[in-house]
């Protein structure tokens, strides 16, 4: 499957000095949500590169209701897993403040858990590592708060669809990948199942 995260891709837009570019730019600063309409447009585009795919991790999107609605309207007929990642808010925290990223080669480490050798120096390619803007603690707490308001309503919306699955993310990244293969593979072999089925693409 193919992995949009609608965060990097977003990060790229907000890379151009175009209007919707520093529009993308200066929502993404502030730690609020982009404009519904540029995330569409977004994901539109995505998944028409994508169309070779036999199916897509949408990661970030949906993170509101409308966009629920765009979802629904984008994926027409193919079938949707709804997979929750509930992080506590302290170990949301220490991840995002301790996350640091080599623009190079795409690693990412933790100044907490997982320390370069050299500080702000990527162990992989030598590259200088860089501290997100919104992973600063004071735009972390408003993209909780906006977390708080827009998107944790959508877990009551999903989960009363049976197509909902929650997993605890405090855990260690190869227990979380663990449980949420080990529920998709049950998923597609479960006969009948009308949200996953084998001959047609999966999102
Ligand atoms: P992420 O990389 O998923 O943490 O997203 C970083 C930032 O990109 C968010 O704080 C938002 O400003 C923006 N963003 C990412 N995905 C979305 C989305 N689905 N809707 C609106 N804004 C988004």
């Amino acid at each position: 499957m193919r992995h949009l995260s609608t965060g990097d891709a977003l990060r790229q837009k907000a890379g151009e000095d175009t209007p919707l570019g520093n529009q993308a730019r200066e929502s993404m600063e502030r730690g609020e949500l982009v404009s519904d309409e540029l995330v569409a447009q977004v994901v539109r585009e995505c998944m028409t590169d994508f169309s070779d795919s036999t199916g897509f991790v949408l990661d970030g999107f949906p993170r509101n209701r409308s966009q629920a609605d765009i979802l629904e309207e984008v994926a027409g007929e193919t079938p949707l897993c709804v997979i929750n990642i509930r992080v506590d808010e302290e170990v949301v925290l220490k991840r995002l403040s301790g996350r640091r990223h080599c623009l190079e080669c795409g690693k990412i480490c933790n100044v907490y858990f997982s320390p370069p050798r050299q500080e702000g120096v990527c162990d992989t390619c030598g590259a200088n590592l860089i501290h997100r803007p919104d992973d600063h603690p004071d735009v972390i707490q408003r993209r909780l708060q906006v977390y708080r308001e827009q998107t944790k309503p959508l877990t009551d919306f999903y989960s009363k669809k049976s197509c909902y699955f929650e997993v605890d993310g405090n855990l260690d990244t190869e227990a979380v990948f663990g449980r949420i293969s080990a529920h998709l593979a049950g998923e597609e072999s479960s006969a009948g199942n009308p949200h996953l089925s084998t001959d047609r693409p999966s999102l």
